[in-house]
């Protein structure tokens, strides 16, 4: 059951939204991929209108695609924002984004647990073009305070977090950013719609990897950012067309695809997750279990606040460390051992030497990724089954 209430037009949308429009010719259901790198123009003059942006028409498919644009005006009501961008991968969005608002001189501070590549961006990266980075942690709001400076341009934090399922409050950063006039840039990859809605929360822009629940078929990659038309409009202009990192038509259709059962598969996976956070919680071979949902997690109640169901991810810790934990992910059946996340297929991996492998010791150590930490992302499978196959490999830890 929800906890608030939610947009009732969300899954009408998700199906129906812009498709008249895209194929005004057949009436067909389903989206047409637009395969074509450029478009006909029927005259010199229109042509030049095109370029001018005084006509609509298209021109390049790296420009603008009809198969794209939808995706992009779906993702935009998705979220609830003005206009989205859509992209070849997640971190292509966040690149996108960074790249976009940050220059020479500006500084960016991110909480101090991300994802994997999005790490590795800042503090590898970024750096080598004179941007300043900080990761603080964004629950201590002192510390936060004490890490901005005339210089910060962005904030940027994702909530759950990866892998540990922090949450951060999100219209406490975004109330603090806009009195100093900071953008801040949030990946909802965790908790897409009608899980959370960051844009409603204050956050600018949200980004997302399309890859994971969005399409949730693991047959895609995908990114976007979304937020207002002031900010995504230029990005688009002046970044994105020339960055290049755009979606294939191909890809856009698969994801418009998957997008039409988002609401469905989400809530049963964050039903589906529950249960099994609770089965684990009482399993004698496992030592702690990481998930919103559960009354027991420390930030439960501020979960409750922000978000709507706690998602399909979980983290936990088996009894007997990191030997136990390698034991566990190699006796699973029917779960596969693989990196990603939000598709129809459970999913298991370890932080520490897969997905989080990019950071020392010592960061892991700050960010408490601990080498027997163990991530499941919960797939559409019966959750008796899951729980089945879980509790036969917990056995041989
Ligand atoms: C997977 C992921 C990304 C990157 O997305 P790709 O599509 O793999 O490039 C970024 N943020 C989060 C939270 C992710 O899970």
């Amino acid at each position: 059951m929800l906890t608030k209430k939610i947009n009732m037009k969300l899954t009408t949308s998700n199906i129906h939204l812009g498709l008249k429009e895209v194929d005004p010719a057949f009436g067909s259901v389903v989206t047409p991929i637009y395969p074509t790198s450029t478009f006909i123009f029927p005259s010199a003059e229109e042509g030049a209108k095109r370029f001018a942006g005084q006509s609509k028409g298209m021109i390049y498919s790296r420009l603008a695609n009809p198969t794209v644009a939808l995706l992009e005006k779906r993702l935009a009501s998705l979220e609830q924002g003005e206009q989205a961008l859509v992209t070849a991968s997640g971190m292509a969005a966040i690149t996108l984004t960074l790249f976009h608002l940050l220059k020479k001189g500006d500084e960016i501070v991110a909480h101090s647990v991300l994802y994997g590549g999005t790490f590795a961006l800042l503090s590898k990266i970024l750096p080598r073009y004179g941007i300043g980075v900080k990761l603080v942690d964004f629950k201590k709001e002192e510390k936060l305070k004490k890490a901005l400076s005339p210089k910060t341009k962005v904030l940027f934090f994702e909530s759950p977090t990866n892998p540990l399922l922090e949450i951060i409050e999100i219209k406490k950063i975004c109330q603090l950013a806009k009195q100093r006039r900071i953008i801040t840039v949030f990946d909802n990859t965790f908790a897409p719609p009608p899980l959370q809605y960051p844009l409603k929360l204050g956050v600018d822009l949200v980004v997302h990897s399309l890859t994971k629940y969005i399409n949730g078929h693991s047959d895609a990659l995908g990114g976007a950012v979304i937020g207002p038309t002031k900010i995504i409009q230029p990005m688009h202009h002046q970044t994105h067309i020339f960055f290049g990192a755009v979606l294939s038509p191909f890809a856009a259709y698969l994801i418009l695809r998957g997008l039409a059962t988002l609401e469905a598969r989400i809530l049963t996976q964050s039903t589906s997750a529950l249960k099994i956070a609770q089965f684990l919680a009482k399993h004698p071979k496992v030592k702690k279990v990481y998930y919103p949902g559960l009354p027991s997690f420390p930030q439960h109640q501020l979960a409750k606040k922000q978000m709507n169901q706690f998602g399909g991810v979980l983290s936990f810790e088996v009894k007997g460390g990191y030997q136990a934990g390698k034991k566990l992910v190699n006796s699973v059946k029917l779960i596969h051992l693989a990196v990603s996340l939000g598709a129809v297929e459970s999913l298991i991996e370890h932080p520490s030497s897969m997905t989080h492998s990019e950071m020392t010791e010592e960061e892991k150590a700050q960010s408490q990724i601990n080498n027997s930490l163990i991530r499941l992302s919960v797939g559409l499978e019966d959750t008796q089954d899951l729980m089945a196959d879980l509790n036969q490999a917990l056995q041989k830890c």
